[in-house]
């Protein structure tokens, strides 16, 4: 193996991570614009951090040990149609499955629930660090859910000798393209049950998986090697796909990139307007110049608590009295 190989393979396997950065934090500024005029300009004053952060999950894959298993679910390894006969609810897939062994598989859709129900008390307590740190983090897994490469245990093509395709896809093509892509989405939308929800999206993502491994393939068995070129990138020379392979293969997907773009982008405003409408629309414009106090936000987290513990107390009793 030459150095110049040597050096190209490490590259893409350094850009091997979801969506690429570059894609992550474009998608989660993106969404900071779905949103209606209660919310925007608290987003938009902390629309730096929206966009830096959207990689943050990535970086702790490497250091958090159950991070990982959180952007991805192997959909193959349940067999057919597993999209929609997998148990929608955690509760309920734990009892089916054991637990080990849902996050050896990935647990993708059931994360983006969590994820929520956190956001949504971060909007009740009115906590701006949590509300940012986890609207970040929300985008970021609702963003991988659109990856049709985070549905499946063949990720980077390593099952089908197409080893470098996921940095391909999301990393490579809206790179070289996104300059040209209509971003424009609507505005967010109310979603009534998140959950359910982000099963849709994983199916509808999962959907598109065989056209990304089918098309590099058909396009490969035409290029050869000749898919392959050396660009300098800063001081290091780096074998990357030509761009006049990523052209045809971006063509041939007709745009299927740009629409996983703008789909994690309506996504992840939606799901973030959800979790304050659901949270009783706090005042955000409060929140802009004020911090609350530690002890502010303990109290209130303490109020939080104690409301869901008579919720649940008040649904035990009138399951009694039935
Ligand atoms: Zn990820």
């Amino acid at each position: 193996m030459n150095r110049f190989l040597r050096i190209g393979l490490l590259s893409l396997f350094i850009l091997s991570s979801a969506w690429g950065f570059f894609a992550h934090k474009k998608i989660n500024r993106l969404a900071v614009f779905t949103l209606p005029v209660e919310m925007i300009s608290f987003y938009k004053k902390n629309i730096r951090y929206i966009e830096e952060s959207a990689v943050n999950p990535d970086r702790r894959r490497y250091i958090v040990p159950d991070e990982a298993p959180k952007h991805y679910i192997d959909l193959d390894d349940y067999g057919d149609s597993a999209a929609f006969k997998l148990p929608r609810y955690w509760s309920k897939a734990k009892e089916v499955y054991r637990e080990d062994s849902l996050m050896a598989h990935g647990i993708l859709p059931w994360h983006i629930q969590h994820v929520y129900l956190e956001l949504k008390d971060a909007f009740f307590v009115r906590d701006p660090e949590r509300i940012l740190k986890l609207s970040a983090d929300l985008g970021h897994y609702v963003a991988d859910a659109h990856v049709p490469l985070h549905t499946t245990r063949n990720y980077d093509g390593q099952l089908t000798n197409q080893v470098g395709i996921h940095a391909f896809w999301e990393s490579r093509l809206p790179e070289l393209f996104s300059a040209e892509f209509d971003f424009y989405t609507g505005k967010a939308k109310y979603i009534s049950n998140v959950q359910l929800e982000a099963w849709k999206i994983i199916a509808h993502t999962n959907q598109a998986l065989d056209s990304v491994l089918r098309f590099e393939k058909l396009l490969n068995d035409m290029w050869g090697e000749k898919k392959f070129n050396f660009e300098t990138q800063g001081r290091q020379t780096v074998k990357v796909f030509s761009r006049a392979y990523s052209k045809a293969y971006h063509e041939k997907l007709s745009g299927m990139v740009e629409r996983q773009m703008r789909l994690s982008i309506l996504a992840i405003g939606s799901l973030w307007y959800s979790a304050w409408v659901d949270a009783g629309q706090p005042d955000l414009k409060s929140l802009m110049y004020y911090k609350p106090s530690e002890e502010e936000i303990q109290k209130r987290e303490g109020e939080l608590k104690k409301w869901k513990s008579e919720k649940i107390n008040a649904k035990r009793d009138t399951l009694h009295t039935r």
